[in-house]
């Protein structure tokens, strides 16, 4: 197949895309515009590759989206391009509705335009025909608001009610997507995530921001007293749902994921302060890239770092994933181990200094790492 991946460039696009080319055998077309959390050193293994094409093009130039639909007629749509930072939108949600909102509009109008011409079905010659094409839309379980300590996990069908300006963009695009497929039948997928980590994660998210502060050796922001709680799922276990929905999946259906791995905020932070003090040289302070002005110091125990921060406005309790459709009708479930594939993550991090403090040149250490924790 021939799959145009919107997002590529970003932490679980990246993921999805190395996964694609290198392990799938398909052939990828990444459409970023690079915006401060799109990097093409997430993918520099991947330059040249005959496999894999990128095209830096923004979601809300419809002209240039036209463009790509004819220079690489597509056999699928995976889109991922969002702006995905709930503090950001709170800051500034007029990106997240041009992005999120308008952008996924122009990229369902291009989609259109491009299946209604596209043959209806085989007829000798290969290529996409309408009855082959695929639209997957990928957003999160953000969409359906907050969750008492007691209630059963999000389905499919739980009514949609989100609450930060990231979580409306995101509910916006879910509803246009939706109406593509009912109004003009361009045939749609659409799936719902819990919170990913792994690799490649921009380092203003909660995982890598708890590891580089360990390493900056400053403090630790957690939001009120850490008991939010979050499901979570390790960026390749969402990649093979990606893909099994994109190749298994019933048209027009949605599918939720989730890791089955819930936590309170505080557990998590505390459980990879300890990976870090295991982990983390004994140097690491001193040897890390990451010192921006810092005069920090090794603590005895990384969790010293830990500082409660005012709360984030509006800042939903508890979500949590019923995956079982997914499981009982496409056979998928998570394969990582919680734990180990968190000493994955914080030892790809330690190995990978280079790479975020590359990412965070151009990013304003005012926005990064010291107040900003999304989860
Ligand atoms: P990310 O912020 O790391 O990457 C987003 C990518 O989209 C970046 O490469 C960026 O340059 C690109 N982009 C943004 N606006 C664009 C535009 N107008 N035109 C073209 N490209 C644009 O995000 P992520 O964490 O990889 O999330 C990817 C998708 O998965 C998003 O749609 C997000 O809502 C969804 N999701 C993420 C999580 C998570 O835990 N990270 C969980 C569930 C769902």
């Amino acid at each position: 197949m021939k799959i145009l991946v919107t997002g590529g460039a970003g932490f679980i696009g990246s993921n999805l895309v190395r996964t694609l080319v290198q392990q799938k055998g398909e052939s990828v077309v990444n459409l970023d515009k690079l915006s401060y959390a799109g990097k093409l050193e997430s993918l520099a293994d991947l330059a040249g590759h005959p496999n894999y094409h990128f095209e830096q093009v923004d979601l809300c130039d419809p002209a240039a989206l036209q463009t790509v639909f004819s220079k690489h007629p597509p056999d699928a749509v995976m889109h991922l391009a969002a702006e995905s930072h709930v503090d950001r939108s709170i800051d500034g949600p007029g990106e997240f509705i041009q992005s999120n909102i308008v952008g996924t509009f122009n990229l369902l109008q291009a989609s259109l335009a491009y299946w209604q011409a596209l043959p209806e079905r085989e007829s000798g010659e290969s290529g996409p025909t309408q009855s082959s094409f695929r639209f997957l839309h990928v957003s999160t379980d953000e969409v359906y608001g907050s969750l008492a300590t007691d209630a059963p996990g999000f389905s499919e069908s739980t009514r949609y009610d989100p609450h930060s300006p990231y979580s409306a963009s995101k509910a916006a695009s879910d509803h246009l997507v939706r109406a593509w497929s009912h109004t003009y039948g361009l045939p749609v997928l659409v799936t719902n995530c819990s919170n990913n980590y792994g690799p490649y994660q921009f380092p203003e998210k909660l995982v890598p921001v708890v590891i580089m502060q360990c390493l900056r050796g400053e403090p630790i922001p957690v939001y009120g007293q850490g008991e939010n709680i979050r499901d979570w799922l390790y960026v390749s276990d969402q990649v093979e749902a990606l893909y099994t929905v994109l190749t298994k999946g019933r048209v027009g259906e949605t599918y939720n994921i989730g890791g089955n791995n819930e936590r309170q905020n505080i557990e998590l932070v505390k459980m990879i302060c300890g990976l870090m003090d295991e982990m983390a040289p004994a140097d690491s302070i001193q040897t890390s890239n990451f010192k921006l002005q810092t005069s920090g110091k090794r603590p005895k125990s990384f969790q010293d770092l830990i500082t409660f921060v005012k709360d984030r406005p509006g800042h939903d309790l508890r979500y949590a994933i019923d995956a079982s459709k997914i499981r009982d009708e496409l056979g998928w479930e998570p394969q990582e181990d919680y734990e180990s594939s968190f000493r994955k993550t914080v030892q790809w991090y330690l190995e990978n200094q280079e790479w975020c403090r590359q990412v965070l040149l151009p990013v304003s250490s005012e926005n990064v790492g010291t107040s900003n924790v999304q989860c």
